[in-house]
């Protein structure tokens, strides 16, 4: 911003002051940058120790699941929501594998420590299929629980995706995306496509209420 009229002497002072300025702040960037890269291996240390508590949590979670799940099936009337729950045993029983085999990437043994958010999830799912009757409403609350699992899921991956990705695990990143899809993929067949084929009507002529013919209403 040179404005090429009078006053020449005092613009060329401030300017020059300015300079000095800017290279002042340019020092004390470089030793600021100089202190941040000591920082960053404490922090690389740590976030190791994040993402093996993180393994940890998540390999108590799916085999907590893996226990529930059986259950679930039982409890479930619709076909391809029985199917889909069946699926998902025999693809949990890989992602569990395949954790064992991260920990082993990580020079880690492979250890569980209890995840409270799985353990309620899968609470609350056994709560609701005690209060329901077995059937499409009951059905539905299993639905509705497994949502909450595969999201929790789908966030704890990840998490553990861009962990592994910040600490040039590479071999672990390609195995924690297949398990991420595989959950992404699950929330898909074990909610919406499972949530269609119930048949509410059904339900609705086997009791003699007759009140909301909505339930099955697509958007
Ligand atoms: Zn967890
Ligand atoms: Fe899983
Ligand atoms: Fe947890
Ligand atoms: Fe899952």
């Amino acid at each position: 911003m040179k404005t090429p009229t009078a006053k020449t002497k005092t613009d060329a002072s401030k300017s020059a002051s300015s300079k000095a300025a800017t290279s002042k702040t340019a020092t004390s960037k470089t030793v600021t940058a100089g202190r941040k890269v000591k920082a960053k291996s404490t922090a690389a240390e740590e976030l190791r120790e994040l993402y093996t508590d993180s393994l940890k949590d998540i390999y108590w979670a799916e085999k907590h699941l893996l226990k529930a799940l059986p259950k679930m099936a039982k409890n479930a009337t619709t076909e391809t929501l029985i199917n889909a729950i069946n699926d998902h045993i025999a693809v949990t029983e890989e992602q569990v594998a395949r954790l064992e085999r991260v920990f082993e990437l990580a020079g880690k043994k492979a250890v569980a420590k209890k995840c409270d958010a799985m353990e309620g999830l899968i609470k609350e799912g056994q709560d609701i299929m005690e209060s329901t009757e077995p059937g499409a409403v009951r059905d539905a609350g299993i639905i509705a629980a497994s949502q909450k699992i595969e999201h929790y899921e789908i966030a704890t991956y990840g998490t553990l995706c861009a962990f592994a990705k910040t600490l040039g695990e590479d071999e672990a990143l390609e195995l924690l995306k297949q398990t991420l899809a595989e959950e992404k993929e699950a929330d898909v067949t074990l909610t919406e496509a499972a949530y269609n084929s119930i048949n509410f009507e059904a339900a609705e002529g086997e009791g003699d209420e007759d009140e909301d013919e909505n339930m099955t209403e697509e958007n």
